[in-house]
């Protein structure tokens, strides 16, 4: 059987390490970091088959140009110039159309059911307990335009076949009867889930240790040897290692290890940060959006999480305490009761989305270098989509029909 090499250790290497390695493939992790953090592990753990519309999308960019000034605001792009970020930038100008997100609806609505029907067979399958959850997620609005939008969107999902509830605010508390809720209403989605993500990261790589993956972390992937249109081998700090095939699941730094192949595959770091608030007095029992501030909260057992903000600001670990405020602030807007301090900054996590400009995934084997897989750019689902993901990988590996059709996540798409 052949030998795989996986370049990235988060929540989409460690999947398609999973089901390449009951593939019966041979697998090795090649991790820069110390696998113990990453924006694989204090994300908001929402498994969203509700999240049918990209982020490129019509309405966004006039959005992102009245958020920018606010320094408090959950979107930010740290005008620079930079020809990725210039290149960035204009595609997702160009994807924000109605018709992009209408022939990307179809797209991410089947990964994301793929991708959810694989967490219910790790719920059964898997021999630890990683919080998973099926209670839906509630969509909370406060102004008349948000509510108008949020029920827009409602529509277009019943009509794709995920279902949408709009609801009053007296039936968005019956559904989350311990915290009081400030809206004007919201929109229910049943079939969405959560989970823990720091529980499941740390006993997937523990698992896949027991199930023989090879795991090589403090290594950082620094150069490919190639040969014409095959990858001979890598170059890393801890030497030169010769595998038959690779994936590409370097999450923000997928763009510029693909560019040191020759291939364009636009990415920019989408920061994010969260905060976790542990034994909380009343929890809420179902994860929600508070749809004007941009904000993910997320019940973990005891705890809350809250996350937010998408700062496009290069590969950089700077937290901006006025953001994770404007997060903070959000809180008391929305529960008015909950008690609330404001984070330390070393209490606030940070983690590096992988966006790419369409808002789709790169899955795909490439055209251009025969033994290269990519699995990246899963920007704000990369949770969601991972097993799915993993799975996907693992039947282009062994080279049979995948699960679901993947001309619309083609991982170089923009390469002319
Ligand atoms: C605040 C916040 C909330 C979020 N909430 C949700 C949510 O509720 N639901 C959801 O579905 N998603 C959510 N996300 C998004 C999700 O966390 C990401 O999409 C996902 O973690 C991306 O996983 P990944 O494996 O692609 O990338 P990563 O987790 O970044 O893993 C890539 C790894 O590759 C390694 N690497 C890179 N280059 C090299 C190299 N050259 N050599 C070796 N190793 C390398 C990196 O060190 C990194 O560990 C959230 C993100 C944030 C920031």
């Amino acid at each position: 059987m052949k030998n795989i090499g996986v370049i990235g250790g988060g929540i989409i290497g460690l999947s398609s390490a999973y089901y390449l390695s009951k593939a019966g493939f041979k697998v090795t992790i090649f991790e820069q970091g110390d696998l113990k953090d990453g924006c694989s592990f204090g994300n908001a753990g929402m498994i969203v088959p509700s999240h049918i519309i990209p982020l490129a999308a019509p309405g966004m960019i006039a959005k992102g140009i009245r958020w920018m000034f606010d320094s408090t605001s959950p979107f930010y792009v740290r005008p620079r110039l930079n020809g990725d970020l210039l290149k960035w930038g204009y595609e997702f100008y160009k994807h924000s159309t109605k018709a992009h997100v209408a022939r990307s609806i179809p797209a991410l609505k089947q990964l994301s059911l793929f991708s959810k029907a694989m967490y219910q067979q790790w719920a059964k399958d898997l021999p630890f307990d990683f919080g998973y959850n099926e209670r839906g997620l509630l969509m909370l609005y406060q102004s008349a335009e948000a509510e108008k939008e949020e029920i827009e969107t409602a529509h277009v999902a019943n009509q794709v076949g995920v279902t949408a509830n709009v609801l009053s605010l007296a039936e968005v508390q019956r559904l989350e009867p311990e915290v009081r809720v400030q809206a004007r209403g919201g929109v229910y989605y049943p079939g969405d889930a959560h989970l823990t993500p720091r529980a499941l990261v740390e006993k997937l790589i523990a698992q896949l240790k027991e199930m023989g993956v090879t795991f090589h972390s403090s290594t950082k992937v620094e150069e490919f040897v190639r040969e014409r249109n095959v990858i001979r081998a890598i170059r890393t700090n801890h030497g030169e290692f010769a595998l038959d095939e690779w994936v590409l699941a370097a999450g923000s730094w997928s763009g510029s290890t693909a560019a040191s192949l020759g291939i364009s595959l636009p990415m920019q770091a989408g920061k994010g940060y969260s905060f976790t608030i542990p034994d909380i007095e009343k929890n809420t029992r179902i994860p929600s959006i508070f749809l004007e501030a941009r904000v993910a909260v997320t019940p973990m057992g005891s705890s809350i999480r809250f996350g937010g903000t998408m700062e496009i600001s290069g590969v950089n670990h700077t937290i901006n305490m006025n953001r994770v405020k404007g997060i903070f602030d959000s809180i008391n807007r929305y529960y008015p009761d909950m008690k609330v301090t404001m984070p330390a900054k070393e209490e606030v996590w940070h983690g590096l989305r992988p966006c790419s400009p369409d808002g789709l995934p790169y899955i795909g084997r490439s055209g251009q270098v025969a033994n290269l897989i990519f699995a990246t750019g899963h920007s704000m689902m990369g949770l969601s989509l991972a097993p799915g993901t993993g799975k996907l990988v693992s039947e282009l590996a062994m080279e049979i029909e995948p699960g679901i059709p993947l001309q619309a996540f083609h991982p170089e798409r923009y390469n002319t």
